[in-house]
């Protein structure tokens, strides 16, 4: 049994929000929390980089900044303990991979960005759309039940396609769109939710 589990506000603050913070852009701030549409959502991050020149360096300076969430590092070692774990994430290896270490380097999925000579980010490139979905999809059809796990509108796909969904700390729409999921606000409850969840399908 497999646990799939999302990244940014799951394990990581949201970065696009650090980084919204750190140079004061409100629009920044708006996540797949927010726009169910990833590609409308990346279209409006990049023309707003553009139009601040704002360059690769300048969201790796605050990714430097950045932990885990409280208690992240010790409920994923745990989670590796009791299943086998895949993140699966729509952030980019660029972003993600800085912090991997804070987290003892979990297998990651996510998809790429694509910088230019002077270091602006061009454009991005998904692994496939929709790819949580399709990870969990293909996993299972390799004969693994997945149990997934996320918080937003960007991880309803893989916890609808997975044997078992669970929410970690989501916000109240996608608790009304997707009353299916257990909610769970902190790691013990979320723990909690795993073994049911494994409970119930191994029974
Ligand atoms: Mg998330």
């Amino acid at each position: 049994m497999l646990a799939c589990l999302d990244l940014e506000g799951v394990l990581l603050p949201e970065i696009w929000i650090a980084f919204a913070e750190k140079t004061g852009i409100e629009k920044l701030r708006l996540t797949t929390r927010d726009i169910p549409d990833y590609d409308e959502l990346m279209r409006g991050r990049l023309n707003i980089l553009d139009e601040n020149n704002l360059k690769l360096a300048d969201i790796e300076d605050v990714i430097h900044t950045l932990s885990p969430l409280d208690g992240a590092k010790e409920f994923l070692e745990w989670l590796k303990s009791e299943f086998q774990v895949i993140i699966l994430s729509d952030t980019f290896y660029q972003f993600a991979s800085p912090l991997m270490g804070k987290l003892d380097y979990p297998t990651l999925f996510c998809h790429e960005l694509i910088i230019d000579a002077e270091g602006r980010i061009e454009n991005y490139r998904l692994r496939q759309s929709d790819g949580k979905t399709k990870a969990v999809s293909a996993l299972k059809g390799l004969n693994f039940q997945v149990i997934a796990a996320g918080d937003s509108y960007n991880d309803t796909g893989m916890l609808v396609e997975a044997d078992a969904g669970i929410l970690f700390c989501p916000p109240d729409n996608v608790i009304e769109e997707f009353p299916q999921f257990p909610v769970t606000r902190n790691y013990e409850e979320f723990k909690n939710a795993l073994l049911e969840a494994r409970a119930s399908l191994s029974g």
